[in-house]
């Protein structure tokens, strides 16, 4: 489906004949993280939609929108193969045409600290497509990774707080052999620098040995963190902190703990390797990393 009008058709007929529709945003260059949320929208959905929108509005003025790859034929086989069974994929003067000016812009605790701001704007344009992809598509469920933790925190929370008739499934993230999680980004990545970019899956690691050996100061284990990233990498990690995963609030000096139980702990980590950004989480309260 190339044009909204065609997508929105197709979603009153589905709706009409009572079909669960399970959606998976991306912006292409799909790899087995993106085909592992078809996968599981295909087991949970009649019909499985994904769509491919490299979203203008939530790259920054000197980010990567015009050089972020694109493979659109590559693309169509590897939804096809993960069960696919409507791509839409439409233009940017399409999805904002002249006079286009109205945007969701998410305030508070998740788009105060980290991504949002390292990239001023930027969840104002995932926000804003989304909500658009969400009623354009109108489906039962939507499929979104991990990997980028603190947009699903965020999408989830406009779900809430907009009342969108929705689900928001969220899946594991998919990592390369070595550790690396996998993303479109990690093209961009020189054979020196991808070898060295398992850094961070192993830095997070040794924080959750640390947790599961007895520490609970999370100063600690943000500055062993940090060191960890700063000695793999030769720089400093944009963030490297831990956070409580549903507000993004950042933990206090003690791990909270109750009767042995950990509270909620989410990782996050945004690395510099050369000029390519690579973000990363883990929970640690959790096993599975
Ligand atoms: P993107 O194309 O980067 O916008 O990502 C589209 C969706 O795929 C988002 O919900 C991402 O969180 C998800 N995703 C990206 N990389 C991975 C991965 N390695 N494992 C699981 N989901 C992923």
């Amino acid at each position: 489906m190339t044009s909204l009008e065609s997508m929105a058709r197709l979603r009153d007929e589905l709706r009409r004949v009572g079909k669960r529709v399970g959606f998976v945003p991306t912006m292409g260059a799909l790899h087995p993280g993106h085909q592992s949320l078809v996968e599981r929208a295909r087991a949970e959905s009649d019909v499985v939609v994904s769509s491919i929108f490299v979203n203008p509005l939530q790259f920054g003025p000197s980010e990567d929108f015009e050089r972020y790859p694109r493979d659109l034929d590559g693309d169509r086989a590897k939804l096809e193969a993960a069960g696919c069974d409507v791509l839409f994929t439409t233009s940017p003067s399409a999805m904002y045409p002249h006079g286009f000016q109205t945007y969701v812009v998410p305030e508070g605790s998740l788009a105060a600290r980290f991504e949002a701001a390292v990239r001023p704007g930027h969840f104002r344009g995932v926000a804003t497509i989304v909500l658009k992809l969400l009623n354009i598509v109108g489906p039962t469920r939507a499929y979104f990774g991990r990997k980028d933790a603190q947009q699903l925190a965020i999408v989830k929370r406009m779900v809430s707080d907009l009342n969108v008739p929705v689900q928001i499934v969220p899946c594991p993230t998919v990592r390369e052999p070595d550790g690396l999680a996998m993303s479109s980004r990690n093209a961009y990545l020189s054979a020196e620098q991808r070898a060295a970019a398992p850094a961070i899956y192993r830095a997070l690691r040794a924080a959750r040995a640390r947790i599961c050996k007895g520490e609970r100061s999370a100063a600690a284990l943000r500055t062993e963190l940090t060191s960890d990233l700063r000695s793999a990498f030769g720089v400093d990690p944009d963030y490297a902190e831990l956070v409580d995963p549903a507000s993004f609030e950042p933990l206090g000096e003690a791990i909270p703990e109750q009767r042995n139980v950990l509270a909620p702990i989410l990782a996050i980590v945004a690395q510099r390797v050369g000029t390519t950004r690579l973000l990363d989480n883990a929970r640690l309260d959790e096993d599975g990393l």
